[in-house]
């Protein structure tokens, strides 16, 4: 007994000076943290997606304009042979892109499926720390034309909105962010080379009703634009991806379109927008009840132009899709219990494919010459 007690107070008297060194003595803290971050980065460029022969896609953004504050707005980045494409950059898509560790150098070209904030809002920083992150090239940016002239507004004194397409939204970012290149190049001239700084919009041609254009296309890369159905925003584009003999296709934002079953036959993997149409209501009730009946009737009109869970199972189902993804859920789901009724009806209307809820940080896989379909959490 004696002993176990002399055994005991060792251990605690190590334990206790163990701490003690890591507390108080600040080399050791040095040493620590120095080691911890070069074990880190090491690991974080080791990141086999970064240079395996499989298609990835990862959700760098889950979310909807709604706060949510573990999800980014629209962005799922295609990952393959090297080269990352973003579709969509929405508020917080490069924090997610940062945390997945995807080097600034690796990211190619932006695609957006539409001009709404929350798909575009963060492409200043995408833009801006990618070149930071070595790459040296402008950052080419493809996505929707203006909409056509009888579909556009104007406010009380005749100013047109509608007027700009991706090609000028990229002007007015490449513009806003002028300042900020120049004192970047000026802290580390050789470290930026300059024409890395730029942007360069492009607007893809509305495609036929039934047709896809295709809007990238290198080394084996293939990524195709078709039309969705986000109206009144017109056009908006969902994007087939195809790389190695697999395929995935993104939805953007649409409501429930026959094109998602044409384009998504073959396709391993549906990354498809979510909005449960009851549970906006519920919402809408309670934003009536509180006396805010404006944001309610906003709530409300958006339901028209999302997809619902089930119809988006039923597309997958139809078009034979194995796995489907759930991403710009809405509204934003605060637990388990609303994650389970958002997936009601789900599995039934999907049959024998698989269904999961998105969320930030999801890499999924696709590796050459294989059905095998993972899912891994990053972050
Ligand atoms: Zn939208
Ligand atoms: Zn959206």
């Amino acid at each position: 007994m004696k002993r176990v007690v002399i055994v005991l107070g060792i251990v605690v008297a190590v334990l206790l000076g163990a701490f003690a060194l890591i507390w108080f003595v600040p080399a050791v803290q040095d040493r620590i943290v120095q080691s911890a971050m070069t074990r880190q980065i090491a690991k974080n460029a080791r990141a086999p997606y970064l240079s395996d022969d499989a298609l990835h896609i990862l959700l760098c953004g889950t979310g909807s304009p709604m706060p949510d504050m573990t999800r980014a707005n629209a962005c799922a980045a295609v990952i393959a042979g090297g080269r990352v494409v973003v579709i969509d950059a929405g508020p917080g898509a490069w924090s997610r892109l940062a945390a997945a560790n995807i080097p600034g150098a690796k990211i190619d070209t932006v695609l957006l499926t539409h001009l709404h904030s929350d798909h575009i809002g963060d492409l200043g920083e995408v833009a801006t720390q990618s070149w930071l992150g070595g790459r040296k090239v402008p950052l080419d940016v493809y996505g929707p034309p203006a909409p056509e002239p009888s579909e556009r507004t104007t406010d009380a004194e005749g100013e047109a909105f509608g007027v700009v397409g991706t090609e000028d939204v990229v002007k007015g970012f490449a513009e806003a962010y002028n300042s900020d290149a120049e004192f970047r190049i000026a802290q580390g001239h050789e470290l930026v080379p300059a024409e890395g700084a730029r942007m360069i919009g492009h607007d893809v041609a509305r495609p036929g009703p039934e047709e896809a254009v295709t809007v990238y296309d290198k080394d084996g890369l293939k990524i195709s634009a078709f039309l969705a159905n986000h109206d009144p925003v017109e056009p908006a584009y969902g994007y087939r991806i195809e790389y190695g003999g697999r395929a995935a296709v993104v939805s953007g934002d649409t409501a429930r379109v026959e094109n998602m079953v044409r384009f998504s036959k073959g396709a391993d993997v549906l990354v498809h927008e979510a909005l449960d149409r009851d549970m906006v209501e519920m919402l809408a009730k309670a934003l009536d009840a509180s006396g805010n009946s404006r944001a309610g009737t906003m709530a409300r009109q958006v339901i028209a132009y999302h997809t619902s869970p089930v119809d988006a199972a039923a597309i997958a189902k139809e078009a034979g899709v194995p796995l489907l993804v759930f991403t710009h859920e809405v509204p934003p789901l605060r637990n388990g219990l609303m994650r389970r009724m958002f997936m009601r009806g789900v599995a039934d209307a999907h049959g024998p494919g698989k269904t999961i809820l998105g969320k930030d940080g999801l890499l999924i896989s696709l590796p050459k010459g294989s059905k095998d379909i993972q899912t891994k959490q990053l972050f």
